[in-house]
């Protein structure tokens, strides 16, 4: 069902987590029409948390588990088979000073009666003296994207903190790192009982109790990670080559300072009992105003309170312009395809994305286009992200570029070639020749122009 966008929206839901994007699903539902702003690279990346998650085993429905953003693919397939419409990029500006509120995205103005505010939580670093430099090469603030590179394969690796993060990361890294180290700041693990027990009980990962990070050293690479013991002073060196942080997060609520009540930390504040902020009609709902619980479940959970409240306040105002769903009943989610490894026999030389090390080697060598290498990993939340991005700049540019995709754990001998160092990795080749790389998620419009440049050059 297309929907022609409104020039007032009844409802914008802003981040694309579980909470965003049950709100979504709970406000296309009820006929709304709602518009997702979902985020891309501000506050983290779209999707939310579980994009940097693996097994995610404690969301009811999934008796097995299911891969963090395997299950954020969901939510979004369900909240778009509903009729949501998304917009995929960073909301600028939100403007609460008058109403209908209103949002800078893209360079366009939307302007909304209510408001969902599900932005989350990002990551926190430490600011010390080497952060910066070792930054990418040796430290990550994600293991379950950089984990499968070939720098840390059977190297000794670290993981700072003691919460259910640093515990799931650290028997993560035990898959390829030959011994990992838990730095953990206090006597005791912050983490719950089972995530604790499976630390504890893994050989391969030490805990290093009451110890803080001093600093780092090494050579162009981390070698080591200084530490001091509980009373300040130095206590040890860790010989590692990985470091990992899993020090918890700080509320993306930058765009509503001085705008909505905050905490002290920050976090939205809400009416006790309700997702109602200090001002009518903006709603939160997730971990965007949740120190306490910050689950996927109870952000879910608080998404689908906040559409509810939303939809009860757009009516009893008078506001709400329904549309009528066509046809009644949706039809089927689209999830994204994996990408399979090309070989000899289905090889297509001027196809738009194919995977693995034969069509790499093909274009590589025979194709006189602008190549894109993109360098994944099963579990690369982030990956999930920039891949749409990237086939989308491949479409828009009609076969006049062409992208291959390695993964690092079919192909780690490729990515140790390219010296790869953690995904996503992209690699932009002109007839064999590198010419530009990559590291994270990029915003669209880089990608385009630097292929843009290198097809004016070759014309
Ligand atoms: P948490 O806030 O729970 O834990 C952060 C950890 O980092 C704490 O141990 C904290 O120490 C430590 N820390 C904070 N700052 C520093 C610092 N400057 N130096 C050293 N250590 C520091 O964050 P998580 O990301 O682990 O978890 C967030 C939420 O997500 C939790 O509710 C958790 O249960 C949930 N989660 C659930 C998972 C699952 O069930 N599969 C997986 C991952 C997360 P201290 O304890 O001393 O404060």
């Amino acid at each position: 069902m297309v929907t022609p966008q409104p020039a007032i929206e009844n409802l914008v839901v802003v981040g694309s987590g579980p909470a965003g994007y049950t709100a979504a699903l709970y406000a296309a539902r009820a006929n709304l029409n709602p518009l997702l702003i979902t985020g891309y690279q501000d506050g983290g990346i779209a999707g939310g948390q579980l994009m940097t998650t693996t097994h995610v085993e404690n969301f009811p429905g999934f008796p097995d588990g299911i891969l963090g953003p395997d299950l954020m693919d969901r939510m979004k397939a369900q909240a778009v088979r509903w009729g949501t419409r998304l917009i995929e990029a960073d909301a600028e500006a939100i403007d609460l000073s008058q109403r209908p509120y209103r949002l800078q995205v893209e360079g366009q103005t939307i302007n909304s009666h209510s408001l969902i505010i599900a932005t989350g939580a990002s990551a926190n670093r430490l600011q010390i003296a080497g952060e910066d430099h070792f930054w990418n090469k040796g430290i990550s603030a994600c293991a379950i994207c950089d984990g499968a590179t070939p720098q840390f394969r059977n190297e000794q690796l670290a993981v700072l903190g003691g919460g259910d993060s640093a515990c799931e990361e650290a028997v993560y890294l035990t898959k390829y790192g030959s011994q990992v180290h838990l730095i953990v700041r206090r006597q005791e693990l912050r983490a719950s009982r089972a995530m604790a027990d499976r630390v504890l009980a893994n050989p391969q990962i030490t805990v290093h109790w009451n110890r803080q990070i001093a600093g780092f050293s090494g050579n162009g690479w981390l070698e080591g990670v200084q530490l001091l013991n509980g009373e300040g002073a130095v206590a040890e060196t860790l010989a590692v080559r990985g470091l990992f942080y899993a020090i918890g997060h700080t509320p993306n609520t930058r765009l509503l300072r001085g705008q909505l009540e905050l905490d002290g930390k920050g976090y939205l504040l809400t009416q006790p009992g309700s997702p109602a902020t200090s001002r009518e009609g903006v709603y939160a709902a997730g971990d965007v105003a949740d120190p306490h619980w910050r689950q996927a479940i109870t952000a879910a959970a608080s998404g689908c309170q906040a559409a509810l409240a939303a939809e009860r306040w757009l009516s009893e105002q008078n506001l709400a312009v329904t549309v009528e769903r066509q046809p009644v009943d949706p039809v089927a989610a689209e999830l994204p395809k994996e990408t399979a490894n090309t070989t000899e026999t289905d090889f297509d030389a001027e196809a738009l994305w194919q995977g693995g090390s034969y069509a790499l080697r093909k274009l590589y060598h025979d194709s006189s286009k602008p190549l894109l290498v993109v360098y994944t990993s099963p579990s690369c939340g982030p990956c999930h992200v920039f891949k749409p991005q990237l086939k989308r700049v491949l479409n828009e540019l009609e076969g006049a570029a062409q992208g291959v995709e390695i993964n690092l754990e079919t192909d780690p001998e490729i990515a140790t070639q390219a010296g790869v160092t953690g995904t996503p990795t992209v690699q932009l080749f002109l007839q064999k020749e590198l010419k530009q790389q990559w590291r994270g998620v990029q915003q669209r419009s880089t990608v385009k122009a630097a292929i843009e440049a290198l097809l004016t050059q070759a014309a």
